[in-house]
């Protein structure tokens, strides 16, 4: 090998969790080198819905506003269509991505920010571009082959793909953003469970090109499903036809039966299928590419060994259902790099990088579960229908006539029917508090000795603000100089933060005294009457949950790390034994 490139944390993959990892390291000041096997960043849209606490993160790392730009907004999402063609005949639609009124409600309540239709083709170019703005090492052409680890790091073997050369790399860390073929969690062994390809079909996407507007702009979504004979997505009669850009860039999505192999389309075969889709051979459309995929089920239990850590596909494989394979990648990201970056900077010990583990382990089997169900749930409205594996022209011409029936048996039908797909749901923005309520867990969050109310409502359902240790701090207005902030803006950006009330102004001194003592970032927020941030709309004060003299700890990515009701007698003592308890300095 012919050279040693010496860095902190070495990055396997530049998708879109190792992007966010460099990025944010980049941030934080601490050296990074980021690799990719390929030549540019995904070409393909693959991922679409970005949710609220992903764009939450984007908007603490200053690109909320970039990825507003390039992305399609959520007005533009909600349309559901179920229909037998693209021109043909509706039989329903549902309101997904939090579009129907009472769920824009909540969404609009929790959060600064919006859901938002943003392809992985546009993100992965806006975080790497950012990154590299940010002082990361960039390398695409570069294959990681192998690593070894010690007690000071991990030495890397990485292969130029320009040149041919092998070469190393020597990192404190080294972070496997690998994808779902992830070669580092392999070599350092990651226990997993599930499966991947379950079932008897796989899914083809063709990306294709063409002016749809008139069959869409007067009704808006991001997914039009269209019920064909043949066999469709997971072996039923039905294809997907997925808006990429607002009207005229798209992806038709199909079946294949697994056990004959992956198919080799041609364009003009592709085109076939795209047509019957749209049911016209009138409209001019180009094939742009063509790829597969599988449905897949499976997880890592543990997502760390050593200096080595895992994150996104490499340790969570899942069905595109639900919409949570690149938010749960970026959060993986916000979750480990604040902690690497305090114990690179020596300001923590490495003790608190075990609280990666233990925070986003459970977070990994509960979302693939959670896609799991709701393919599951697709699938119910398909066996609602009688319809067959692979149905034939007249099983659909049969099953559309029974929904048309004018009969008792015709209304049982419809109203089953209905009842099913509106439990699609689930996969299109009904896991909202799959989404928004996930509860860390570990020694860097200090319980607070109150009891776990649980959550009183449906916890996939709804989501549920609360201000205990673990929980995600919530979204309320403020105001500054007349203009609204929200309670997130005063946090994160790789630093803690305390919030108080009017009444819990010394805290400031405490605080002072603490950051100084640690070495660390620690900014406190008075908020009330008079000071920089108003609680003008009373919002804060009421989901708080302390009194006003009380305090909320929260970390760099916006986990309250604990809280005090009031203002104890002895605060620095008080706020001191947590964070070096959180930061693993005892
Ligand atoms: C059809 C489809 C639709 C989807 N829709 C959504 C959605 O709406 N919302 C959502 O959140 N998610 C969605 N996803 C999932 C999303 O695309 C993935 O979860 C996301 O890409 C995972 O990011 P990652 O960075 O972990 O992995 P990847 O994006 O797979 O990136 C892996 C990176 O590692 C690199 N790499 C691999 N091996 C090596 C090596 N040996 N050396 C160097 N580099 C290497 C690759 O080149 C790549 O840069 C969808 C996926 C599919 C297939």
């Amino acid at each position: 090998m012919s050279q040693i490139v010496e860095t902190d944390v070495l990055i396997v993959g530049a998708g879109p969790a190792g992007a966010m990892s460099s990025l944010i390291l980049s941030g934080l000041g601490v050296r990074n080198v980021m690799i990719n096997k390929y030549k540019s960043s995904s070409p393909g849209p693959r991922s679409h819905i970005t949710n609220q606490r992903a764009m939450e993160i984007l908007r603490d790392l200053g690109l909320e506003d970039a990825a507003k730009e390039l992305a399609t907004p959520q007005s533009y999402m909600g349309e559901h269509v179920y229909a037998t063609s693209l021109v043909g005949e509706e039989y329903g639609r549902i309101r997904s991505w939090s579009t129907h009124p009472a769920s824009m409600a909540e969404h609009v309540m929790a959060s600064p920010t919006t859901y938002c239709d943003f392809p992985q083709l546009y993100f992965e170019p806006l975080v790497v571009n950012a990154a590299t703005q940010r002082g990361a090492d960039v390398r695409f052409q570069t294959e990681y082959l192998s690593h070894v680890q010690d007690e000071t790091g991990v030495t890397a073997k990485l292969l130029d793909r320009l040149n041919g050369q092998e070469y190393a790399v020597r990192a404190k860390y080294l972070i496997g953003a690998d994808g779902a073929r992830s070669q580092v969690a392999e070599d350092i062994g990651l226990p997993f469970e599930g499966q991947m390809a379950l079932g008897e079909s796989g899914s083809i996407n063709i990306e294709f090109t063409a002016d749809l507007a008139a069959y869409t702009d007067h009704r808006r979504g991001d997914m039009y499903w269209i019920l064909k004979s043949g066999l469709g997505v997971r072996g039923n009669g039905i294809g997907v036809l997925r808006m990429v850009r607002p009207w005229n860039k798209w992806v038709c999505v199909w079946g294949y039966d697994l056990s004959k192999g992956t198919p080799t389309l041609d364009d003009t075969q592709a085109k076939a299928i795209v047509q019957r889709l749209i049911g016209s051979t009138d409209i001019a459309l180009t094939i742009d590419a063509i790829s597969t995929w599988t449905i897949n089920r499976k997880y890592a239990t543990k997502n760390m060994i050593g200096r080595v850590f895992c994150m996104g596909d490499a340790v969570h494989r899942h069905t595109p259902q639900g919409g949570l394979g690149l938010n749960t990648s970026v959060q993986d990201a916000y979750n480990l790099c604040w902690k690497l970056a305090h114990v690179v900077k020596g300001k923590a010990g490495s003790g608190l990088l075990a609280s990666y583990d233990a925070e986003r382990s459970p977070v990994a089997r509960q979302i693939v579960e959670y896609a799991y169900s709701c393919g599951a749930k697709t699938n119910h409205m398909f066996d609602v229908l009688a319809l067959p594996k692979s149905p034939t022209e007249e099983d659909m011409r049969n099953c559309l006539e029974s929904l048309k029936a004018p009969t008792p048996q015709g209304a049982a039908k419809r109203e089953t029917f209905r009842a099913a797909m509106d439990e699609t749901i689930a996969g299109f923005g009904g896991g909202y508090g799959v989404e928004m309520n996930q509860r860390y867990a570990s020694k860097a969050i200090c319980p607070d000795g109150t009891q776990d109310p649980g959550f009183p409502r449906d916890a996939k359902r709804y989501y549920q603000p609360s201000t205990r240790p673990g929980a995600h701090l919530p979204h309320a207005w403020l105001t500054e100089n007349q203009r609204r902030i929200s309670t997130l803006d005063l946090c994160g950006k790789g630093r803690f933060t305390l919030l108080t009330g009017l009444a819990g102004s010394k805290w400031v001194d405490a605080a002072a005294a603490v950051a100084e003592a640690l070495g660390i970032e620690l900014h406190v927020h008075v908020i009330g009457p008079g000071q920089r941030f108003v609680d003008t709309y009373g919002d804060f004060a009421k989901f708080a949950d302390i009194s006003e003299s009380g305090a909320l700890l929260v970390r760099p990515d916006m986990f309250i790390a604990w809280r005090t009701h009031t203002t104890p007698e002895d605060q620095v003592t008080g706020l001191m034994n947590a964070l070096k308890s959180i930061l693993d300095l005892n």
